[in-house]
């Protein structure tokens, strides 16, 4: 495809509104992305878990949410391509034979939340340092290794039962860890799982997203996943695309520029963009 001047990337497939956790309506999300000349946008709502239900659409929202937009879609066909998705958390259960119905263009699937092996109690390691910390502490035998192996295994799991179309923020257990307070991400034990992961999605068909919105969010330095990851990644030759897991209008393409740079430092060529439906290459 051919390379846009002055535009980094024009396109982002992971959003949030007012159904969940975002503070702006998908029209707004819409009409920023027209502004900023993109070929696409997609917004991504959070799927509905019973055990979390306020950053999450609840389901009659999820209705109402995709109704929307199929709406904005039609309304805005001639401006912009607009595409309705889904991040499916892990625990959601979403995939190609549950989800057909809905009308979804795409499904992100992320993992959030480990469940823990005994109790009903799901840790979530999104949110907080000291949920995080809390997490760790009640997991299994308490020790970092049992949650962060935990939390690979979901998206392993994820991969073979939910097959998502792109890879929500791979390593977001780093999250919290920009001092390596946690955990050792050059252990031996770490970058084994992630090895693992890596050549799952490799044989899978999924593309993996490079996701800003842990530094908008003033969490992290670098977007998900780690320059060491997209290394293992470029190596498997494992498609990857960008968004900003905008939770306002604003970071609509947050850091794009920035991690554009990223890939082309690692060795990418190109970068995965939904056009007419389809992913294809965009050269960077
Ligand atoms: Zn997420
Ligand atoms: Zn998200």
């Amino acid at each position: 495809m051919e390379k846009q001047k002055n535009i980094s990337f024009p396109s982002n497939l992971h959003g949030h509104t007012t159904y969940c956790d975002g503070k702006n309506k998908a029209e707004e999300y819409i009409l920023k992305a027209i502004g900023k000349n993109f070929i696409s946008i997609g917004l991504s709502g959070h799927s509905y878990v019973y055990f979390d239900k306020e950053p999450n659409m609840s389901l009659d929202g999820t209705l109402k949410y995709i109704e929307e937009m199929k709406f904005l879609k039609e309304k805005y066909k001639n401006k912009i391509q607009v595409y309705i998705g889904i991040e499916a958390d892990f625990y959601s259960g979403f995939n190609p034979k549950v989800d057909k119905n809905l009308g979804l263009d795409y499904r992100i699937g992320s993992v959030h939340y480990v469940k823990d092996k005994v109790k009903d109690e799901y840790y979530c390691v999104d949110a907080t340092p000291e949920i995080l910390a809390y997490a760790i502490k009640n997991y299994d035998n308490g020790d970092e290794k049992s949650l962060i192996l935990a939390y690979y295994n979901n998206i392993i799991e994820m991969i073979h039962t939910q097959k998502p179309d792109i890879l929500g923020h791979l390593d977001l257990v780093r999250k919290f860890n920009s001092d390596g307070r946690y955990f050792d991400e050059n252990s031996e034990w770490y970058n084994r799982k992630v090895d693992e992961v890596l050549d799952e999605i490799a044989k899978a068909d999924i593309i993996v997203e490079i996701n800003t919105g842990g530094i908008s969010r003033g969490w992290t330095k670098t977007p998900y996943p780690s320059v060491s990851i997209l290394e293992k990644i470029f190596k498997r030759n494992i498609p990857i695309t960008l968004s900003s897991d905008a939770h306002t209008v604003e970071n609509i393409d947050y850091y794009f520029r920035e991690s554009v740079e990223i890939a082309k430092k690692v060795g990418f060529k190109s970068l995965k963009i939904m056009r007419d439906g389809k992913f294809y290459d965009f050269e960077i």
